[in-house]
């Protein structure tokens, strides 16, 4: 077989459906960031950052960097090894103690990512509980999509935050069956809230489990930063809560909270967890001291928040269409994947404003947007060009203008 050839056609199939990703090469500037230097053609360009998942600029946060440098130089480059393998470290040790202190439960468990966390903790749950039967939100992210398919164990889809159909599925099984619900709190793509209360009440109704994914909250909402569940006092009627600490908190990995024989089940069978190595202990710092300073510190979310809602009220005074909804994400409606990507491209060029199109296949045909995620680190001048753009091309691109419902 001429595997290239093979390679080159697939390609050349996604390049025609216009799926093909072409990734923006950046270097994010250190205390200025949402600015950073964008690698073109052998040229560069300044840019501004509008689509970043450093939700609060944590990524260069003073506390989270002296933690990094001061661990790098105490303990160097990697752990080393696996976790069982010499690879614990001290600080990963103290960083699992930091996230059940944050989500009020008795352990955490770390993964290399969120998207391994899910998929190693939802595959062994799923996989390890005989007879057990998933059921997982329409719009759940890939890494629990795979981590449950990969289980093999049987699953229903309900329908996206709907309750009774959730309802309505979990009577389709005895009181016998063990029960598994999986769901989101923040939806990444059109940033709605699950309603995490009544999820509960219909999956306590059924002896489930409940395992929510907080990726998007976690940092940003409830009084130190534990998530939406946090935020609605909720955390303890929930089984697993999983999170990164590569969007609010800035820097990298993933982990699941829950009870110390959960986390410890989880801990011996899931492979990987056990065959991985340890994150490197001045990321398990940096994280740490990310997740500490947000625990006591409201002002990064109290900025963020007047961000967001500076940036949506600009929005609809010049009647460009953006999804409403609880959260801080502000999708940008276009509405066709030619056209998002010809706007976010003239963006670029024309005023170094970068916000990365959403196309088809991670939002449905038809709803392609551009995802803006103001911040605490955008300053007034930033929003004011990225607001004068906008509009210029609605009206260059003669978009239709006027606000979206739900
Ligand atoms: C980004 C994301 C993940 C994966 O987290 P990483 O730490 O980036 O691997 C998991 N769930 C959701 C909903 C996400 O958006």
């Amino acid at each position: 077989m001429d595997f290239d050839a093979f390679f080159k056609e697939q390609l050349d199939e996604i390049r025609e459906d216009g799926r093909y990703r072409v990734f923006t090469d950046i270097k994010r500037h250190r205390g200025s960031f949402p600015h950073a230097t964008r690698f073109v053609d052998d040229e560069t360009q300044a840019v501004t950052v509008w689509c970043s998942n450093d939700y609060l600029g944590m990524g260069q946060h003073p506390v989270v960097l002296e933690a990094m440098h001061n661990v790098l130089d105490e303990c160097g480059a990697g752990a080393g090894g696996t976790r069982n393998i010499s690879g614990t470290n001290h600080y990963h040790v103290e960083l699992e103690r930091e996230l059940a202190d944050l989500h009020g439960k008795e352990a955490a468990l770390l993964f290399t990512s969120g998207y391994v966390s899910n998929w190693a903790g939802l595959g062994t749950l799923a996989s390890k509980i005989p007879g057990c039967v998933v059921f997982s939100d329409a719009l759940n992210h890939a890494s629990m999509i795979e981590g449950i398919r990969h289980s093999r164990a049987p699953y229903k889809i309900w329908n996206h935050s709907d309750v009774d159909d959730l309802d309505c599925k979990l009577s389709d099984f005895g009181p016998d069956v063990p029960k598994l619900v999986a769901f989101e709190s923040v939806y990444s793509m059109d940033g709605d809230i699950a309603p995490i209360a009544e999820i509960l009440d219909v999956c306590e109704k059924h002896g489930a489990m409940t395992y929510i994914d907080e990726v998007h909250a976690v940092g940003l909402y409830g009084p130190r930063g534990g998530g939406v569940a946090e935020r609605e006092g909720l955390m303890d009627r929930i089984t697993v809560i999983e999170g990164t600490l590569g969007k609010a908190f800035g820097v990298m990995g993933g982990y699941i909270a829950g009870s110390a024989d959960l986390v410890d089940f989880v801990r011996s069978f899931a492979s990987g967890f056990i065959f991985s190595t340890a994150l490197p202990p001045a990321v398990a710092a940096g994280a740490a001291a990310s997740i500490r300073h947000l625990k006591n510190s409201d002002a990064e979310r109290e900025q963020q928040r007047e961000r967001v809602a500076e940036v949506r009220r600009k929005l609809d005074m010049l009647g460009i269409p953006h999804l409403p909804n609880p959260s801080h994400i502000i999708p940008v409606m276009v509405g066709d994947a030619k056209k998002c990507k010809m706007i976010s491209d003239w963006l670029m060029d024309n005023h170094g404003i970068y916000v990365q199109p959403i196309n088809y296949p991670t939002v449905p045909v038809g709803t392609e947007r551009l995802r803006l995620t103001p911040s605490p680190v955008h300053d007034d001048g930033d929003t004011d060009r990225l607001i004068h753009a906008l509009s210029d091309i609605w009206s260059q691109c003669e978009l239709a203008r006027g606000s979206i419902a739900a």
